[in-house]
């Protein structure tokens, strides 16, 4: 579609702006590429412009115009997001946020910060107070804290605080609106809800004020077993004795190819439970690893693992174990799979035997609604479409399983699966003409959209 860039750029005049075909190329993109499927569907869609501006004021002049002149804005933070989220499908502006990134105000049990931070710089900060994040993606070096809100779930922490739409981790968010003169909405509580997980469709967060607890020096750890309904039941039990862990990740040991830097510390006849453990459990870790048959192949500080040249633990869980496979080898994609609760090892028994060579095993222990919920992203090898979704229907059928498919680049289709009304009443408040990321919620359609 033809934009009216010239107007455009005469009104956000003096904000820095990429317009080099390689660099906006390059910001169209995220990690879609995971998904074969999500390649082929979205994988060609570019913007037109990259524009980066520096603070609220800056963002205000580019959603005023934005508006003004009807072009699309599909926000950017990392960039890091699995299901094409970033991807532009009607082109225009690509507003990258990772230079409004101040961390604002430290308090005890709470921070306040503008959504363009990187993870890694927000926590590295608020552990000089002694606190630390409850939860973060394992992109924790790349991604922004407003891309985590708008397109992550949870992670490394999950399962000591839950998913990040549980109630009490994000207290409040402050919104821009998309119009001609942009105002702010300021969400707290519950409603903070209406802009989660809604791959910035529905107003351009700007800052959010999150939970804190206290820190831990975490020890990054690593049990071997002998199978791989040890390490499920392990964990099972690890959980259930309430061993204070901020990551528990069973790899199976297929991975262990991916995993070369860890060499005999992750050999390829031995399954694997990756961790992140308090440094006073480190005995009942190795005691109950014991129990199952399994035995500590290392348990490290982040630094001592960074000057034996190996990455953080959480970066051996999480869609980094993905990562680590598909860099590797191609021919691979993966699933996101609930299991039903309470969780049965029995279930990836079966897979495992359904399945042989084209799954590899990898689970992730988290919570959810206060409850123990256990999260499969299997490494699945890809033959078609087709193929792809027969496997999802499997799942469904035979083991009552929830997918959050990550070949999808809608929220419904992604993993919600239904229309969010709440969230669409707050699109039409936030951005009334349909600017924002469009083609990524079903639920809003052309006739919603303001007439002028
Ligand atoms: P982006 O990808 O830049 O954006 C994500 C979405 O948020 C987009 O729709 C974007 O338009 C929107 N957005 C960004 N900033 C704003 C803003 N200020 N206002 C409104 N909308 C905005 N996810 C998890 O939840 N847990 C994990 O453990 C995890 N592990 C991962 C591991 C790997 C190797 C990879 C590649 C991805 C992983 N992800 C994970 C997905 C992703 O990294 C996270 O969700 C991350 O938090 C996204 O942050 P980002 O800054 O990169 O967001």
């Amino acid at each position: 579609r033809a934009y009216d860039w010239a107007a455009f750029r005469s009104e956000i005049d003096g904000i820095r702006v990429y317009d080099d075909p390689k660099q906006v190329e390059l910001r169209s993109r995220d990690y879609f590429w995971y998904s074969p499927i999500l390649s082929e569907d979205i994988g060609h869609f570019v913007g037109d412009l990259v524009v980066i501006p520096t603070d609220e004021e800056q963002v205000r002049r580019v959603a005023a115009a934005a508006a003004r002149l009807r072009i699309p804005i599909t926000i950017r933070g990392g960039g890091t997001g699995n299901y094409g989220q970033c991807v532009p499908l009607e082109g225009g502006i690509i507003l990258d946020m990772t230079k409004i990134d101040r961390v604002l105000s430290i308090e005890p049990g709470r921070v306040r910060v503008q959504a363009g931070a990187r993870i890694a710089r927000l926590d590295d900060a608020v552990r000089e107070t002694g606190q630390e994040l409850l939860m973060y993606p394992s992109t924790r070096r790349i991604a922004t804290i407003g891309g985590f809100f708008t397109g992550g779930s949870g992670g490394i922490g999950s399962l000591r605080h839950g998913m990040l739409r549980d109630d009490g981790n994000i207290y409040s968010v402050k919104v821009m609106t998309l119009e001609p003169e942009p105002k702010i909405i300021e969400l707290h509580g519950h409603d903070i809800q209406k802009v989660q997980h809604a791959y910035g469709t529905n107003g351009i967060v700007m800052e959010l004020e999150i939970g804190l607890t206290e820190k831990t020096d975490w020890i990054h750890t690593a049990a071997l077993f002998d199978s791989y309904d040890a390490t499920l039941r392990f964990c099972l039990k690890a959980l259930e004795e309430k061993l204070d862990c901020y990551l528990l990740t069973t790899v199976d040991r297929r991975f262990s190819r991916f995993y070369t830097k860890f060499g005999d510390l992750f050999p390829a006849d031995r399954d694997a439970v990756f961790a992140m453990i308090a440094p006073e459990e480190q005995e009942r870790f190795a005691e109950l690893a014991a129990s199952f048959g399994g035995r500590v192949s290392f348990s490290m500080t982040q630094d001592e693992l960074h000057t034996n040249g190996l990455q953080p633990a959480y970066e051996c869980g999480w869609n980094h174990t993905t990562l680590q496979a598909l860099k590797a080898e191609e021919g691979w994609t993966y699933l996101q799979v609930a299991y039903p609760r309470p969780f049965d090892p029995e279930t990836v028994m079966r897979q495992m035997e359904r399945y042989g060579d084209d799954q590899y095993m990898h689970h992730e222990m988290a919570r959810l609604e206060g409850e123990v919920q256990i999260f499969g992203l299997p490494l699945v090898r890809y033959k078609d479409r087709d193929d792809t979704y027969r496997v999802i229907r499997e799942l469904e059928e035979l083991d009552g399983c929830d997918i959050y498919d990550p070949h999808a680049f809608t929220i419904e289709d992604g993993g919600m699966k239904q229309i969010d009304t709440m969230q669409i009443e707050f699109k039409k408040l936030a951005d009334p003409f349909g600017l924002l990321n469009p083609g990524k919620t079903r639920g809003w359609t052309a006739d919603m959209a303001a007439k002028d």
